[in-house]
Parts: structure tokens; C-alpha cells; sequence
């Protein structure tokens, strides 16, 4: 069944900092909207634009032809997915499910076997590029799954995102979203590094941060997040918690591999630290505090 607007009915559950955005997008973009969220409250602005509201994943499954979630943590999608009145107990056969939280590659794996069986597809497409990608429908979106459940799906994706590609079977998108965030993770290592080291040696950080970023050091959080540390704006973005859970998924694969990864084992050690002060929920160029004594 290919994506289409005005025949497929689109479910949205997670309505957090970047499901917000995503959800509207699929909204504007003329697809008749179900809406769930753990908060109603965060529902209210998709309903004032024409979406509706669902109690629970099961009834947003049970009037939906694709579902995307959005959530926070593996353990969100286990329960939104599998738990009782979940996602799987309300999906007709021929329903489409995809995941776009960053999650557990296994757990991809073990939702698309049990979907297999009550003849739902399951992809798992997280994304890269944060709340500025959610906002600006710029994301890149990474995806695991078959490749005709892919092409069908390719019109909601176009509509949230730009870079949009199939990485292999189950779990592989969650597999190149945790390469993704290994190559984050020790980057703001150095973007931190970088920019105290600037201000200490006497020099204008933002001057600095003006060659730099256009150089070979570019990077999306040089330019973005940098610039955001200077301001003393350590707003959500992208959750410390989230950085977190995320690398903890990551190191967990990496060593299940027989893989030594000391800049991701590094740079967690450093966020437990910053969360451990109370910074969980500020944004990840909070890594700046407690570089910048
Ligand atoms: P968020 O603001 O916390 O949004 C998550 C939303 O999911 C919240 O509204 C939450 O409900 C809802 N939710 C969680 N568990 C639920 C459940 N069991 N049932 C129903 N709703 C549930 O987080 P976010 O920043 O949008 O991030 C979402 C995911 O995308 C995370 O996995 C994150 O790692 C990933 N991600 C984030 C970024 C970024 O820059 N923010 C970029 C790429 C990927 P409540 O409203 O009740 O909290």
C-alpha cells in the first residue's frame, strides 16, 4: 500500500520536541491525522489543526494505515509496540508501523518478528539533524526494513526529511543511527575543547567559531550547538538524557562486536557527570558547563 493523501489514514504517537513538528508536517501536507501522546495536553495544537485524538496506541492502530512513533526511550517503544493495548493488538494486516525514536537495534528486530506474524510491516527509520531538522523538515532518515514497505513509505518520509535511505533489514537503521551518534558523541568533546580553548587564549569565539566552522572542523554541531554554548542557551535541542540512553545503546552493540570505543566510553563518563549536577534535561551543548570553569 503506497503512502498516498487523502486515502491513507496516518497515526502519530509521541508528541515530544521533534514528533510535534513531524506530525504538523503530515498534517499540512493534506494526510488525515490520528494523534496520541502520553501527555494529551501536547495533542492540543495538532487537534486545533484538524487532527484526532486516540486513547491509547491500540485505537490509533485500529483506525490507522500507517503508524509513526516517536517516543523516548527503548523501553517506550516496547510498551507502545508490544505492551497490552498496544500498537501490535490494534494494527490491521497490511498496516504499516514505523519506529523513528532512536532505540535498540534488537528490539527493532523483535517488533518486526512479532508484527511478521499478524502480517504487519515494521520499519525502523530513526533521524539525524534535531529539533532544527524536525522544524524545517530537513531530517536524514535512516531505514530498516523491506525495501517495498520502503519505496510505499517514501512519500510520508519526503514530507519530514531530505537524506533518505535504506540501510539493510530490521534494526539497521537503528544500527546507522548509533554510528550517527558515536561520531556526535565524541565531536562535542571537541567542540567543547575548541571553543574554551579559543576564549583562553584571548581570541573572539565567535570570529573564531566563523573560520572554523567553514573549514575542515565543519560540523552541524560546530555550527549549531557552538554558537548556542557561547550564548549561555543550554535550552532542548536534544536532551542530555536522550545523548545518554543513546550511548549506552551504542556501547552496548559496540562491545557485544568485541569493539574498544574509548572516545564514546569518554564522552558518556562526561554526561553522567553533567547529569549527575541536575543538567539531564538542558540540551547536549550543556557539555560546555563543565568545560567552561
Ligand atoms: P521528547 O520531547 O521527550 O518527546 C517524546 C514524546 O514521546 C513525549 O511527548 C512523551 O510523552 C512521548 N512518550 C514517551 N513515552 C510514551 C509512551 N509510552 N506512550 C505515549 N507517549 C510517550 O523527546 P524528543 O526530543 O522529541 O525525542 C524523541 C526521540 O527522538 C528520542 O528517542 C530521541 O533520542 C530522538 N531524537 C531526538 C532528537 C532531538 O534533537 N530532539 C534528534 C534525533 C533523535 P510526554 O509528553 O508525556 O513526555
Amino acid at each position: 500500500m503506497k503512502a498516498e493523501k487523502g486515502k491513507t489514514v496516518v497515526g502519530f504517537a509521541g508528541l515530544g520536541v521533534m514528533g510535534q513538528s513531524m506530525a504538523g508536517h503530515i498534517l499540512d501536507a493534506g494526510y488525515d491525522l490520528l494523534v496520541y501522546n502520553r501527555t494529551k495536553e501536547k495533542a492540543k495544537n495538532l487537534i486545533e489543526r484538524g487532527a484526532v485524538w486516540k486513547d491509547d496506541p491500540r485505537s490509533l492502530a485500529e483506525g490507522s494505515d500507517v503508524v509513526i512513533t516517536m517516543v523516548g526511550y527503548p523501553a517506550d517503544v516496547e510498551q507502545v509496540y508490544l505492551g497490552k493495548g498496544g500498537l501490535l493488538e490494534g494494527a490491521r494486516p497490511g498496516a504499516v508501523l514505523i519506529d523513528m525514536t532512536t532505540s535498540s537495534p534488537g528490539l527493532a528486530v523483535k517488533i518486526a518478528e512479532a508484527a511478521r506474524a499478524k502480517g504487519v510491516d515494521v520499519l525502523d527509520a530513526p533521524v539525524s539533524g534535531g529539533d532544527r531538522g524536525a522544524r524545517e523538515a530537513t531530517l536524514s532518515i535512516m531505514v530498516g526494513g523491506d525495501e517495498k514497505v520502503f519505496n510505499d513509505m517514501a512519500p510520508l518520509f519526503n514530507i519530514m526529511g531530505k537524506g533518505i535511505v535504506l540501510q539493510g533489514g530490521p534494526g539497521s537503521g537503528q544500527h546507522t543511527k548509533m554510528s550517527n551518534q558515536i561520531a556526535i558523541a565524541s565531536g562535542m568533546m571537541g567542540v567543547c575543547e575548541a571553543v574554551v580553548y579559543a576564549k583562553k587564549a584571548g581570541l573572539d569565539p565567535d570570529r573564531v567559531l566563523s573560520s572554523i566552522s567553514a573549514g575542515a572542523a565543519g560540523s552541524w554541531s560546530l555550527s549549531n550547538l557552538a554558537p548556542r554554548m557561547l550564548k549561555g542557551d543550554f535550552a532542548p535541542g536534544f536532551f542530555v538524557k536522550h545523548l545518554i540512553k543513546d550511548m549506552k545503546i551504542a556501547l552496548e552493540e559496540a562491545r557485544a562486536m568485541g569493539m574498544e570505543t574509548p572516545g564514546l566510553a569518554r564522552t558518556l563518563e562526561l554526561y553522567e557527570e553533567l547529569a549527575a549536577l541536575g543538567y539531564e534535561n538542558d540540551g547536549t551543548q550543556a557539555l560546555y558547563r563543565l568545560y567552561d570553569k
